[in-house]
């Protein structure tokens, strides 16, 4: 039975860990799936090119009350999907190829296969030619999770995609149902209305990306209900196969209905691989959810078994994911001057059409936690830069500590959300206040960031007192 310094399990962020100071240890790698993780191969990477393309596909249509006339002639979608995983597949490949080249990772051995824990330290791997068990003084858990699938009856029958595999479909639908309602509904929803599929979204709740502060995320639904049919506060009763694709019964305020399209994206959530993994057969302890338990050292309940990224963290962000590994990282090569992960100010984006990108408390967050705060909005219809664009329903939103100056929460929808929030990070993350980041620079004019100015100055903040 082999025993290694350190095993490794999943190639996302896990494979980052590993670089020369680690060549003198025996290192073992356990994928299952391609290299690379969910974010290069069926995620943030893949979504993001899907959605540039999409928001060119779209540019025709909005530019028509600019008084530019154009149209848009076609998508040729096979040659979209296969640009995108043309250069994507090749960047999985390689980084399987290069760790199993002896010259670059002679103390490395990968293992192809399914991981899962039979013992504290033991975990046995299901591969081609057979079972191997291999134990490991110290283990990083890199699993990440998967999508979740609802209880609908038939579901199962009907032939559905779920993120995993819409991107890689053969045609374009003509219409396409989109079961969920949060970031990777929202994305590739645009993604396919974009295209010139018809989108149905059906959501349980009575909003869209209810998880956002609840002013974006109304108006998120309400610009949403302009471009698909959305079904919300419906239950989901059953599905069923059609002569042409998939048809499901609905209930809702109105009683029973039924949608139909050419096909079934399933996009309700997902849920951490710590079952698959066995990792209860450790000791190492999960939460309701299913995600791993770990300290700020990213450690578990076992000794010398670290977690990260999906498999542990709630954020389920790549960000989150690449900041942890080097966390643990660093705590396998410095064991007794470990660093503590930092998670004071994620923030996340989502890339639909319009953009949204969060960082901190939403005001709902605030007010359960009993946070001391003012709030200001500012409309990108109020700056130049929005008039040139004509956006008439964007807007950021701030919420700052009125005596202090320090920002609690920014929340943006609108044109490049996901790039104008970054200055309201570096702010929170290094304490700069209000004020100071209102007045203390140049803001470029007529430029986009100058939302945030105009929002920092419409804060109603306490007069700043004199010191004496
Ligand atoms: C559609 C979509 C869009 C997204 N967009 C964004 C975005 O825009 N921005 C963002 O920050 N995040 C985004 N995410 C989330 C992001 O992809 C994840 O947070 C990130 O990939 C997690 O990295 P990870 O290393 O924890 O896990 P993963 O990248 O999922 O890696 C886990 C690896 O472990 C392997 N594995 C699992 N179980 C086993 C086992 N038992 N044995 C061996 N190997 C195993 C898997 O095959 C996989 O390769 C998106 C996710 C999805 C699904």
């Amino acid at each position: 039975m082999p025993h290694y310094d350190l095993v490794i399990v999943g190639t996302g962020s896990g494979n980052s860990i590993l670089d020369p100071r680690f060549a003198d240890w025996k290192v073992a790698i356990v994928e299952k799936g391609v290299f690379g993780g969910t974010c290069l191969n069926v995620g943030c990477i893949p979504t993001k090119m899907f959605v540039h393309t999409a928001d060119m596909a779209a540019a025709p249509a909005a530019s028509a009350r600019l008084g530019v006339d154009a149209e848009l002639r076609g998508v040729r979608w096979r040659e979209v999907r296969d640009r995108i995983f043309g250069r994507i597949d090749p960047i999985a490949e390689g980084g399987r190829e290069y760790r199993m080249r002896h010259a670059d990772n002679a103390n490395v051995t990968v293992y192809q296969g399914e991981g899962r824990f039979t013992g504290r330290k033991e975990m046995s791997v299901s591969l081609a030619e057979g079972t191997e068990t291999v134990t490991a003084d110290r283990f990083v858990l890199a699993a990440g999770g998967r999508p979740t699938l609802p209880a609908v009856p038939g579901l199962a029958e009907v032939g559905y995609h779920t993120s995993d595999t819409v991107m890689r479909i053969e045609e374009l639908p003509a219409s396409a149902i989109v079961l969920g309602s949060g970031f990777v509904a929202a994305e590739l929803a645009h993604v396919f209305a974009s295209f010139g599929v018809e989108v149905t979204m059906i959501a349980r709740s009575g909003a869209l990306l209810r998880a956002e502060d609840e002013d974006v995320s109304s108006r998120f639904t309400e610009l949403a209900a302009n471009r698909f049919d959305v079904r919300l506060n419906r239950d989901t009763l059953a599905a069923r196969r059609t002569e042409g694709g998939v048809a499901l019964d609905l209930n809702g305020p109105t009683g029973q209905e039924t949608v139909e399209g050419d096909l079934l994206l399933v996009a309700t959530g997902r849920r951490p691989n710590s079952d698959l993994l066995d990792v209860a057969a450790t000791g190492v302890s999960t939460a309701a959810t299913g995600h791993v338990l770990v300290d700020e050292y990213q450690t578990t309940a076992v000794e010398g078994i670290y977690a990260l990224g999906d498999l542990s963290s709630p954020h389920e962000l790549k960000h989150v994911a690449n900041h942890e590994a080097r966390v643990v990282q660093h705590n396998l090569l410095h064991p007794d001057e470990r660093v503590a992960a930092d998670h004071r100010f994620v923030p996340h984006a989502v890339f639909s059409s319009p953009q949204i990108a969060s960082v901190g408390l939403t005001e709902r967050q605030a007010i359960a936690r009993g946070v001391r705060y003012v709030t200001a909005t500012q409309d990108y219809a109020g700056i130049a830069y929005g008039w040139a664009m004509e956006d008439t329903s964007g807007f950021a939103k701030l919420l700052a500590d009125p005596v202090t100056g320090q920002l609690v929460g920014a929340h943006i929808i609108g044109p490049q959300a996901s790039t104008l929030i970054q200055p309201v990070i570096q702010a929170m993350s290094f304490g700069l206040d209000a004020r100071d980041m209102a007045r203390g620079q140049y803001w470029i004019h007529p430029a986009m960031p100058e939302l945030l100015e105009n929002a920092l100055l419409n804060l109603p903040l306490d007069p700043p007192t004199e010191m004496p």
